[in-house]
């Protein structure tokens, strides 16, 4: 089991405090004109709000890694359930964030798999800001629904 090293805040250049020493990775899996978002618990850092699963990176993981193993742990998928289909960068210097986007196969089944979050949903891409978003998400969203519509 290598070592969970990457929990942990980064003051950020930006003025922002972010969460990550490494950065951190997230996975926005999509399904027809669906994307798959996770309700967050109340006491989690911004909880109660609407987001993708992720989490902080550790030090020997590449973002895309990261990204599959804060999912199996939050909703319980696996890398054989999805399709990898492509990656954006949120670049602040002293921190990253890398969203990974991918498609979830026919027998792709995400659960609420830790008490992170109450529930996890499929929900239509044009609803999306209908919900109260987590607000790192929200200010990515714009252009990851810009980005997903030119998938094939
Ligand atoms: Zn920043």
């Amino acid at each position: 089991m290598a070592t969970r090293d990457g929990d942990g805040w980064v003051e950020c250049p930006c003025g922002g405090k972010h969460w990550g020493k490494f950065g951190a990775a997230g996975l926005l899996l999509i399904r027809g004109s669906q994307l798959l978002l996770q309700h967050r618990a109340p006491w989690v850092h911004n909880g109660d709000t609407w987001g993708i699963p992720g989490g902080a990176r550790d030090s020997h993981e590449s973002f895309t890694e990261a990204a599959l193993r804060e999912a199996h742990e939050e909703i319980a998928i696996t890398a054989e359930e999805i399709e990898i289909l492509d990656e954006r960068a949120e670049d602040h210097g002293a921190w990253c964030y890398h969203t990974i986007i991918a498609r979830a196969k026919s027998h792709c089944d995400p659960i609420a798999a830790n008490q992170e979050s109450i529930e996890v949903r499929w929900v239509e891409r044009d609803l999306v800001n209908s919900l109260a978003l987590h607000p790192a998400f929200g200010k990515n969203w714009a252009n990851l629904h810009n980005l997903i519509q030119t998938l094939p």
